[in-house]
């Protein structure tokens, strides 16, 4: 159900408070299983990997446990690459995407770099398939020193030991038709703002830094992706999402400044994705193939260009 279908939370124009926060979440149902859905697929990994529990998440509503994934023969000579997925927990192939790419595609890259794979960032969120956590914060604008989040202080925890010397970051996400029917008018009420309506682009495309553009890197990431899926088109203003295309299917935020999980890191090579799973050209298989092709893709760009990577730290 879209979210203005129901009764509105709060006072239009009004930021909402504890009481707001507490009328939203228990219209917030589990609607599917992180057990079922990614701790046995963890689980299934241990053979071939070091699991180890980062955090866990303790809300009236659940306790969570948060898991990564990381290289059993970690060798500090080897450079890291982090992979992280459902920062937004409803964004299914991100979670999915990610452990494909574990299950798949990782044995093919062992003794060239060291694996650190979060696959659910945010699994309160994976269940309900919403946004923000519990709390009604995202978890994607959160990543701060000293954030009020636990999954994004969680990860922050985890990766301070690799975030000088990660090669590689990429960050799994989607855009979805929800985006625009709930998610995006609903932070416009929780802030006490009004709700200005946008487009969707229809395609996958990738989020790459302001501050330290890598157009080789993410060129390479949408080459590759663009023989699993489409990649979004620039709008008739030369826009995704609002904001300008830089090259086919790349667009730039400032990671750091706005607290996204892919400015966690000081890797060189950085990136976002984002598939689009509502198309009606794109399978929820394609999805996940999208996803993990994108990793292997991230990794095989940076290993081929180390100079690249001491060029742009
Ligand atoms: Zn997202």
């Amino acid at each position: 159900m879209a979210f203005h279908d129901l009764p509105p939370i709060g006072m239009p124009g009004q930021p909402w408070g504890d009481a707001e926060v507490a009328a939203w979440r228990t219209r917030q149902q589990v609607r599917r299983s992180y057990e079922t859905d990614v701790l046995r697929r963890i689980e299934g990994l241990r053979v071939h990997f070091d699991v180890l529990q980062y955090g866990q998440l303790d809300y009236p509503s659940g306790s969570y446990p948060l898991f990564a994934l990381r290289s059993r023969n970690w060798r500090d000579e080897l450079p890291p690459v982090l992979v992280t997925g459902g920062v937004h927990g409803y964004e299914t192939s991100g979670v999915h995407g990610a452990l494909q790419f574990a299950e798949l595609h990782a044995a093919g890259y062992a003794g060239r770099v060291n694996l650190l794979m979060a696959p659910c960032v945010s699994p309160w969120g994976y269940e309900r398939i919403h946004r923000w956590n519990a709390d009604a914060r995202d978890p994607n604008r959160s990543f701060r020193e000293d954030s009020p989040v636990q999954e994004s202080a969680a990860l922050m925890d985890l990766v301070a030991p690799i975030r000088e010397r990660a090669l590689v970051h990429i960050d799994l996400h989607e855009t979805t038709d929800s985006d625009e029917s709930e998610f995006r008018p609903a932070l416009a009420a929780r802030d006490g703002l009004v709700f200005e309506p946008g487009e969707i682009p229809d395609g996958f495309y990738l989020v790459d830094d302001s501050d330290h553009p890598q157009p080789a890197f993410q060129q390479a990431i949408i080459n590759a992706v663009a023989r699993v899926t489409h990649i979004a088109p620039a709008d008739a203003c030369g826009r995704i999402i609002g904001s300008p295309v830089v090259g086919p299917g790349v667009i730039q935020y400032p990671l750091r400044q706005l607290g996204l999980c892919a400015g966690v890191t000081y890797a060189p090579y950085k990136t976002t994705t984002e598939v689009y799973p509502d198309s009606p050209r794109a399978t929820p298989e394609q999805c996940n193939a999208a996803q993990a092709t994108a990793v292997c893709a991230a990794i095989d760009f940076a290993l081929a260009h180390p100079a690249g990577a001491s060029g742009a730290a």
